[in-house]
């Protein structure tokens, strides 16, 4: 069973409110993030990393695939497959390692491309830009419940 959330984003200040939220309810497994290129993964990313504490700058893992963190003892990684050519590749980089890491939290940009080397996600976060490309629309979708019902109640304040 999965449930989802949907909720405009006008401004950069509601992704940035929408990471420090999640970011106090998701502390590991798997996160993909889903939408074209501009919409904003990675800015959610930063914001997401910057609420618990990271200090340093979030670059971008498109071309190295992957940025690990460790923010407060935890360990993050950042992934982007948008430049992998065949899923095979992940098993190349040691993908088998980052995904054993105990209790970490995994964040994947184009998830698609990674086939059947990532694991199945427990948070999906869709983000599409409005035709003007002022506004995102956003949808999140959880496996938990008891998640769905947190989030609804931060996000639309219920
Ligand atoms: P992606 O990783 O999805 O390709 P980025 O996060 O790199 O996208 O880029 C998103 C761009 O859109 C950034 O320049 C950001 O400042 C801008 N932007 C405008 N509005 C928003 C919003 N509501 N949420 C996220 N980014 C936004
Ligand atoms: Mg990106």
């Amino acid at each position: 069973m999965s449930y989802s959330v949907k909720f405009t984003l006008n401004h950069e200040q509601d992704t940035q409110r929408f990471a420090q939220i999640l970011s106090q309810l998701v502390h590991s497994g798997i996160i993909y993030l889903i939408g074209d290129l501009g919409a904003g993964k990675t800015t959610f990313t930063r914001y997401f990393l910057q609420s618990l504490g990271h200090q340093g700058s979030v670059k971008s893992p498109t071309y190295t695939l992957v940025e690990p963190y460790t923010i407060q003892g935890k360990e993050i990684f950042h992934f982007d497959l948008y430049r992998l050519d065949d899923p095979y590749e992940l098993e190349l980089m040691g993908i088998r390692d980052y995904l054993e890491t105990p209790d970490a939290l995994f964040l994947f940009e184009w998830p698609s491309k990674g086939g059947n080397e990532i694991p199945k996600p427990d948070v999906v976060i869709d983000i599409q830009k409005s035709d003007d490309e002022l506004t995102r629309f956003l949808t999140i979708t959880v496996n938990s419940e008891s998640l769905y019902q947190t989030l609804q109640e931060q996000l639309h304040g219920a």
